[in-house]
Formats: C-alpha cells, structure tokens, sequence
C-alpha cells in the first residue's frame, strides 16, 4: 500500500475531523501518501480528490463537522456510478480506502470491495451508534452531551410554567441518543423504536406523576419510534390530560454540531490509527471498532447485519428512574 484515500459519507458527526487527522497523520508516521476524498463517494466519483499535506490537518481535531465534507450520493448505488468511482481512484494511484460513515457508508464499502477488491477499511462514524463491532461510534457522545444541554434548558421553562415538554431526539432507527438523553436528564419517559409502549401506559404514567406534585415532565421521543414522532405522540395524548399545558421541541440537526467532547476525540484518533495499521496488516473489508477498550476489526459484513439494539439494562435503568 502506498497512497491510501480517505472520506466522510453519510449523516456527518462530530468527531469525523479528529478522525481523518488521525489517519492523515498515521498515513504520514508510516511513509504513505494520503489522499482526500471531497464530499463522500459523491466526490469519488466527481473526482474530487486532492493529495493532503499536515496544512489539511491542522486545527481539524476540535471542530465540528468534516473538512472533507459529506454527501449521501444515489449514483454510488448503481454499478456505472461505483464504475467511474474506480476509474478516478485509479487515476491518482490510490491503492487502499479509509471510510468513514454509518451502516449506509460502509454497506456501499463492503460491495465496492467485493467488486474491485481494493482493500478498505471503515471507521464507525455516526451519532446513531448503531452499528455492531464497537461499544460506541464516533460522534454519539457529543450528540448525547448536546441532547441533555439543550434539555437541561427545556426544563427550566417546563419548570417554570408546569409544562409537559415532548423533546424529540435524532438516531434514526435506534433509541441509544434517546435512552441516554432519558437517564442523563430525569425524563419522565423515553420512546424509543426498541420497544413499544402504549398510548395508555404513558398517559398512566403522566397522571401517576402529577399526582405526586411533579412540578414539570419531560417526555424524550426517539425519531423512528413506531408510534410516531413528537408532534405525534403529544397529539395523541393532548385530549387524555386537557389540564397540562403541552409542548413539543424537536432538537433536530443541532445534534450533529459542535465541538467533538473528549471521548469522540480519543475515539475517532484511535480508531483513525487503527484503521491505517489494519490496512499495513492486511486486514480488509474490516471495520475498525473498540470492544472493551480494545481495538477489534470485524468484518464489515458483520458490522452492518448487527444492527445494534439499546442494552436491555439500560432500558430497566431508565424506567427504574422514571417511575
Ligand atoms: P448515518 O446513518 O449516520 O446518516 P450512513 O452512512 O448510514 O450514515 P446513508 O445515507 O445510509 O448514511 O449512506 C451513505 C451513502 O452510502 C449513500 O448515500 C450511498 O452513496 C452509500 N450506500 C448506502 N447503501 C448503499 C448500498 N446498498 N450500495 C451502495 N452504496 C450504498
């Protein structure tokens, strides 16, 4: 391996910057040349490829985002798209991929791999935290941290009125940001897509609370919960508890900026490394994960099937708490 490529695809997530300087500078401490790769696979195949030097990287690691930008892109889906993706890799020289993305990134990885065999390896970066092979992807800590700031401050209002706040979090198909976000701010309930909870059982709870004088409820809805988001959810229990004055904030996008908290940034450096040492050690078509404070490379294949599942403790934490 001489020239490896790195990017960003997906739903960005703090911690993604730290994440390409540990490669590039890895890239750098074992004599290869390193490229960046613009705007995901979008970019790969736009041919929107530069050679990166230590200028690229410097003053990355703090900040939010990704200087090599992201992108979602359809065309990868298709065979001519990944086509002319292989074709431009070719045409710097690139020999060897560092992705880093979510399960959608690293799916498009996998079959990349399988049909042109240039070895790759993915780096967990999503704020979902739901891909298996790692205890926690890059960015999920600081979009946690981010969630229970901005709850903190939803509930010196609710406190302050006797409101019922419905606080809808991101994290797609997965409660992790939602479950966290419940411990970590005393919600009255969490939602999350792992587990169904009647209409009824919640509106039980709520009456449950106002009758032991809570002064204000913070309810936290997970964003794929199957029984709808916030504004749903508030809807439907709105006429079962006419006497609470009910609000819904849907904290949205603001949980994927910012600066990345220490453990993105250890995280993301380490796993930055990992990656180009896997590659050195031929290690392919792996993602790069930490199980129990060690690195551990499983297969991508693997990574993506396991869709990861809240932990069933930390579901019985949340409702011990709640209740
Ligand atoms: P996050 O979940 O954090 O938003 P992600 O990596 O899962 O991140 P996706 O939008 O699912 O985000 O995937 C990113 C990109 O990966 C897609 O836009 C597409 O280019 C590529 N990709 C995803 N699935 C496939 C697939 N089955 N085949 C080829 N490419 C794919």
């Amino acid at each position: 391996i001489k020239r490896i490529g790195v990017l960003t695809s997906g739903g960005d997530a703090p911690g993604m910057n730290a994440a390409i300087r540990a490669t590039v500078r890895a890239g750098f401490y074992y004599n290869l040349e390193m490229y960046g790769i613009y705007r995901g696979y979008e970019g790969m195949i736009g041919n929107e490829i530069k050679k990166l030097e230590t200028k690229h990287i410097y003053h990355v690691l703090e900040r939010g985002g990704t200087f090599l930008k992201s992108a979602r892109s359809e065309e990868f889906r298709t065979a001519e798209g990944r086509k002319k993706a292989y074709e431009n890799l070719t045409k710097h020289g690139i020999d060897a991929l560092v992705i880093i993305g979510g399960d959608g990134s690293l799916t498009g990885a996998h079959l990349f791999y399988n049909e042109y065999g240039i070895p790759s390896i993915g780096i967990p970066g999503t704020i979902d935290n739901d891909l298996a092979g790692t205890d926690l992807t890059i960015g999920f800590d600081t979009a946690c941290n981010t969630a229970i700031q901005a709850i903190d401050k939803i509930r010196d209002t609710a406190t302050s009125h006797d409101r019922l706040f419905f606080v809808e979090v991101m994290g797609r198909d997965a409660g992790f940001i939602a479950i966290n976000a419940g411990i970590g701010s005393a919600a009255a309930a969490t939602l999350i897509p792992e587990k169904k909870m009647p209409i009824e059982r919640l509106v039980e709870r709520l009456k449950a609370r106002t009758a032991q004088m809570k002064q204000s409820n913070i309810v936290i809805v997970a964003e794929g919960g199957k029984s709808g988001g916030a504004v749903e959810i508030a809807d439907k229990i709105k006429k079962q508890l006419p006497y609470y004055d009910i609000k819904v904030t849907i904290l949205g996008h603001l949980q994927r900026g910012g600066a990345p908290s220490a453990l993105d940034r250890v995280l993301a450096s380490k796993l930055g490394v990992a990656a180009v040492e896997g590659l050195i050690q031929g290690k392919y078509d792996v993602m790069a994960g930490i199980i129990n404070n060690k690195i551990v490379y499983t297969p991508i294949a693997k990574a993506i099937v396991g869709h990861k599942d809240v932990d069933e403790d930390d579901f019985r934490v949340a409702k011990i708490l709640s209740t």
